[in-house]
């Protein structure tokens, strides 16, 4: 083959290789989609752009505006600082559920048949999670792509997997910020997911108005391997998969649960937690548990809890970031320090005190 562009590798002495000459780019077919990519990939849209691409409901926008949240970057973390302020007075509108449960308990089922019911009904429905693993496990468990299909393609449901941040205080703050540009995006019903193993719910606690836990009937004591404190916590138990054979344990299950609550302190909202049976897969159930949140919500603002506790929550996120960054900015700024004073307290020359007090000195000396 001939080939008549000049190209030093067309030399005779790369007798193994030709470059052929290449075709031009022809036009795209739509110009329009043309123009959406380009602005797409440009580096980074101003905050003005950010807000009025989420003020008018754009969930490309929205979603380039939370990674940027999530973003470790200084300059992207003040952005997104900006911006969420910004974004501040169209906020607090949406019914914010926390949805927790075992790895298997249905979480994903229930979640898609509740958010398809939803958003049947006009609402549109933001479902984020709270993974502390999921940096650590990479597959995370409630990132993984496959789960909730029907409610990924539904154009009123937007599903954004856990950020991998270290810290659970910083995937729950970086969630809860998500939170809040959802909102400013105009999604009204905003559910979180976690995976009930451990502190993340007392995070979910934080920025939800409702606090729903799904239950499973398993042979023996119902009770066993709930944490109090997430009893404590719940709004409504869920006891799923009561369906098939399962029906009669599911609702002795839910006898036993009812029971138990009773022992605990009247809850702080003013309104006693309910437990329901359903079935995620088969459906059931779902418009009762809705129902439930509704009614939880109407009494929760009759009786001030609701406006009372998110003015709680607001001031919780204030503390908990100032505590996050005194300690980052504690921790990075002497590494050689620490490292030395933890020799010493291991070798018993220092007390723990004594060489935490040292640190600590030194850091404020230094201000
Ligand atoms: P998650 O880990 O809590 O999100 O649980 P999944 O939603 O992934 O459900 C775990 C398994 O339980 C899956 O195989 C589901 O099909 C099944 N499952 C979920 N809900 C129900 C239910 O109501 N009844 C029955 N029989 N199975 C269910």
């Amino acid at each position: 083959m001939t080939n008549e562009i000049e190209h030093p590798e067309n030399d005779s002495r790369y007798v193994a290789l030709t470059v052929n000459k290449g075709i031009e780019r022809p036009d795209p077919v739509n110009p329009d989609l043309a123009d959406r990519l380009r602005s797409l990939k440009r580096k980074s849209l101003s905050t003005d752009d950010f807000l009025a691409g989420i003020l008018a409901g754009d969930i490309n926008v929205l979603s380039q505006a939370i990674t940027l949240a999530e973003s470790a970057r200084a300059d992207h973390q003040e952005q997104a600082r900006v911006l969420i302020n910004r974004c501040l007075h169209a906020t607090g509108r949406s019914a914010r559920v926390g949805v927790t449960g075992v790895p298997g308990a249905g979480k994903s089922t229930f979640i898609e048949a509740l958010g398809k019911s939803l958003t049947a009904k006009g609402h549109k429905i933001a479902v984020l999670a709270i993974d502390p693993s999921s940096e650590r496990s990479r597959g995370s468990i409630l990132g993984d792509k496959t789960r909730m299909e029907e409610l990924a393609r539904d154009p009123n449901a937007y599903i954004r997997p856990s950020p991998s941040a270290g810290s659970l205080g910083g995937v729950a703050r970086k969630t809860r910020e998500a939170m809040l540009l959802c909102e400013a995006a105009g999604f009204d019903v905003i559910l979180v997911e976690t995976v009930g193993v451990g502190q993340s719910e007392i995070a979910v606690h934080s920025m939800v108005d409702f606090f729903l836990l799904l239950q499973i009937a398993g042979a023996g004591d119902e009770l066993q391997g709930i944490k109090r404190g997430i009893m404590e916590m719940a709004n409504m138990i869920v006891v799923n998969k009561a369906d098939g054979d399962n029906v009669e344990r599911a609702e002795l299950a839910r006898v036993q649960l009812k029971n138990a609550l009773h022992l605990f302190p009247p809850h702080e909202s003013g309104v006693e937690p309910v437990v329901i049976t359903a079935s995620a897969s088969e459906k059931r159930g779902i418009e009762q548990a809705w129902e439930q949140v509704m009614l939880h919500r109407e009494a929760t603002r009759a009786n001030g809890f609701l406006e009372r506790h998110r003015g709680e929550q607001a001031l919780y996120w204030m503390h908990e970031t100032i505590n996050e960054q005194l300690k980052e900015h504690f921790y990075r700024g002497q590494k050689e320090k620490i490292i030395a004073a933890e020799e010493r307290v291991s070798r018993d020359e220092i007390s723990s005190f004594a060489a935490a007090f040292q640190l600590l000195d030194g850091y404020f000396r230094d201000r």
